[in-house]
Order: C-alpha cells, then sequence, then structure tokens
C-alpha cells in the first residue's frame, strides 16, 4: 500500500469527527454527580454548584431529582435547591422523575424540563425503580402525557443500554425496540446510558446509529468512566453523530442501586479534550476548573478528573 493511499484511507476513518463542530454538554454533578457522595453537601452549597456551572457557559443542567428522600437523600432538598437558583435566560435547569408523583413535584418546583428514567433490563428496573420493564415503560407513557398537557419538554433515559450490573450484556437490539417504544410518548431526546460505565466505542457507535436511525429523535449520550472508557466513548458518540453528552464537574458520580457505577466522565476533562478537537462547547474551562477545585474542597476528598491535577494544555507554567 502506498503512503497516500494510507493517508487517504486514514483520512476516510476520521472524517466523521470534523462532521460536527459544536457539541452541547447537559452538566449532571448536582444531580447524578452527588446523589452517591457520602459528603452531604447543603442547599446552599448545591445552588452554589449549579451557579458555577452557569458561570461556566453550560445552558442545560440536570439540577435535581425527584425521588423518594428515603430511598435517595441527597435529593431531599431538590424544591428549596431549585428556587434557590438564580436562572438567567436561556439556561434549561432539568428534574429526574421516576413516576407521577416525581413529575408532580418537578410541576410544582418549576423545572424547565424533566428527564424520566427506563431501565432496560428487568433485575435493575425492579432493584432501581420497584417495577419491571413493561410497567417502567406504562409509567413513562403516563409521565410524558401528563408533561406535554402540562407544556414541560420530556427526554426520556434508557438506562444500563450497553451492559447491566445483574444480568450482563445487554443485547442491543432489545435497546432499539425499547427506543421505539419509548418514542411513542413523544420525547424531545432520548438518551443513552451507560450507568456502569462498561461500553467500548464500537458499542456506542452502534447503538447511536441504530436508535438514531429507528426513532429519528436526537440521542444524547450518558458515560460513566468507571472503567476508564469514559472519554473514547465520548469520541465515539460525537463521531456518531451525537451532538449532546452529559458529564459532571470533577467526575464526580454513581449510582446507588448500582454495585461498582463510579463517575461520570469530568466536565472539564471533556471540555479540554473537544477543545483540542476543534469542537466548540461553549463553555470556559477556567470556570470549569475552578468549579471543580472549589467541589473537591466542599467534599473534602479528590474527584476523578484529571484536568484539575494536570492542567491545561499548552502549559501556562511550566511543571517544576
Ligand atoms: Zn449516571
Amino acid at each position: 500500500m502506498s503512503g497516500a493511499t494510507s493517508a487517504c484511507r486514514l483520512r476516510e476513518r476520521v472524517s466523521p469527527l470534523s462532521t460536527r463542530s459544536a457539541v452541547e454538554i447537559v452538566e449532571v454533578s448536582p444531580r447524578d454527580g452527588l446523589q452517591d457522595e457520602v459528603t452531604r453537601l447543603s442547599t446552599d452549597s448545591k445552588i452554589e454548584l449549579i451557579e458555577r456551572a452557569m458561570a461556566a457557559g453550560v445552558r442545560r443542567i440536570e439540577a435535581v431529582s425527584f425521588v423518594r428522600p428515603d430511598r435517595v437523600p441527597a435529593m431531599a432538598d431538590a424544591e428549596e435547591v431549585l428556587a434557590g437558583v438564580a436562572r438567567p435566560p436561556g439556561v434549561r435547569l432539568a428534574g429526574l422523575v421516576l413516576n407521577q408523583r416525581g413529575l408532580e413535584r418537578a410541576l410544582g418546583a418549576g423545572v424547565d424540563e424533566i428527564n424520566v428514567v427506563v431501565l432496560v433490563t428487568d433485575t435493575f428496573s425492579r432493584r432501581n425503580q420497584g417495577m419491571g420493564v413493561d410497567q417502567a415503560l406504562s409509567m413513562w407513557g403516563a409521565v410524558a402525557a401528563t408533561a406535554s398537557s402540562a407544556g414541560l419538554p420530556a427526554s426520556v433515559t434508557l438506562s444500563a443500554a450497553f451492559g447491566c450490573p445483574y444480568e450482563g450484556e445487554v443485547d442491543p437490539g432489545r435497546v432499539r425496540e425499547l427506543a421505539l417504544r419509548v418514542a411513542e410518548a413523544g420525547p424531545f431526546e432520548i438518551a443513552l446510558a451507560d450507568t456502569i460505565g462498561c461500553a467500548v466505542p464500537p458499542q456506542v457507535t452502534g447503538l447511536v446509529r441504530s436508535v438514531t436511525g429507528a426513532t429519528g429523535l436526537p440521542v444524547r449520550v450518558h458515560l460513566h468512566n468507571s472503567r476508564n472508557a469514559g472519554y473514547a466513548n465520548a469520541v465515539a458518540a460525537v463521531a456518531a453523530g451525537v451532538s449532546t453528552l452529559d458529564a459532571s464537574i470533577g467526575g464526580i458520580g454513581g449510582c446507588p442501586f448500582a454495585p461498582g457505577a463510579t463517575g461520570n466522565i469530568a466536565t472539564e476533562d471533556l471540555v479540554h479534550l473537544l477543545d483540542r478537537m476543534g469542537i466548540d462547547t461553549g463553555l470556559r474551562l477556567d470556570a470549569l476548573l475552578d468549579a471543580s477545585r472549589w467541589l473537591a474542597g466542599a467534599l473534602d476528598h479528590p474527584l476523578p478528573g484529571q484536568l484539575a491535577h494536570a492542567g491545561p494544555f499548552p502549559l501556562t507554567t511550566i511543571p517544576t
């Protein structure tokens, strides 16, 4: 093979990355990030975290969840958090909802959008939500109908879409079928969540293309970095045409009902990566790094994100 031919083939392989020049990042640290932390942040600190994210340019934030306080005590003050955030125009605050009761609370608290979770396996769904997948689909349909009549945009997340902590491998055909079923209730977006951080890039590419092709809906991707493949998966998602990624400041996160699940991909690390690839996120790295360091102090432990330790490249100070 000639050098020119291999260079040409390489360009063909990487060319999909150049088709997307901007990616929207949804900040999930206030919800996914804090729900599994041992240290309980005060309501004021949660508000500060959200306001720091907004100051860094984030325009969409999963701020709270409306779930049973006895199941997820860290989210018990959802209403107070939302009431305390000064919301500039153009910012959308989302609340995670698992049932009609949660939706009623979300409507009362004045969220801009809701996100409803449907687990793709029966075992995980029963452990997380106390209902099987079919029942969760009915719940989603009912919640989506009520939200629609209230004029509240609803997205749906298919959780454990790349692998389940209880049932193991997940058939991508089943996820595609579930995506078609949840699409019937009219979400504005479907999220594919790697809840336990087990996905690998070809899996992400394949499932994103499959669900996008089947439903015609925008697909958001939610990645955990439990096995250090989160950033490779983010690049694969963008290459497959995804325009919205979830991430959390400092890389905090987890799921109280998913053994072994660790943090989300870190917002600042992801922004640095995408910036260096020429993909705009609209976010300010310096403000994200400040927020990450502040959050490490508030939680009183080092956070998984690497950029706060290594610093952005090119270096502004010479390491000693
Ligand atoms: Zn998550």
